[in-house]
């Protein structure tokens, strides 16, 4: 019994690891090998360290035309999270948690974007 339930934990994890290499081959393919943020540029020796982001943060919405996806070298896919983070934390002190939640962060922080840029 343990075993077959390992099995099927297994291949799901398998399965997630997969669609996630496949995303990232297809966001490589189409989008240029520049951070969204730093404007760091990478070649193949490098691209280890340029992720995949989504924008609205969830990893399962994958637009094959990449409207979803944005290429962030690992220190500033960090600092993305940490925002997002953030946001959330901010938006906890406001009129309770949602399960639908998960935009609200993008709006603070466009918020905070526009904020920045005055
Ligand atoms: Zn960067
Ligand atoms: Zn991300």
């Amino acid at each position: 019994m343990a075993k077959s339930m390992d099995r099927i934990i297994a291949e799901a994890k398998k399965a997630q690891a997969e669609r996630a290499r496949s995303y990232r081959e297809q966001a490589l393919k189409i989008l240029p090998w520049i951070c969204g943020r730093c404007a760091r540029e990478f070649g193949r020796e490098r691209l280890r360290e340029l992720t995949v982001h989504h924008k609205d943060g969830n990893h399962d919405n994958n637009p094959p035309d990449g409207s979803n996806w944005e290429l962030l070298c690992i220190y500033c896919h960090e600092n993305e999270h940490a925002r997002i983070e953030d946001a959330k934390a901010g938006d906890a002190a406001g009129p309770g948690r949602e399960t639908t939640a998960t935009h609200r962060p993008l709006e603070a922080l466009k918020d905070l974007l526009k904020k920045g840029r005055k």
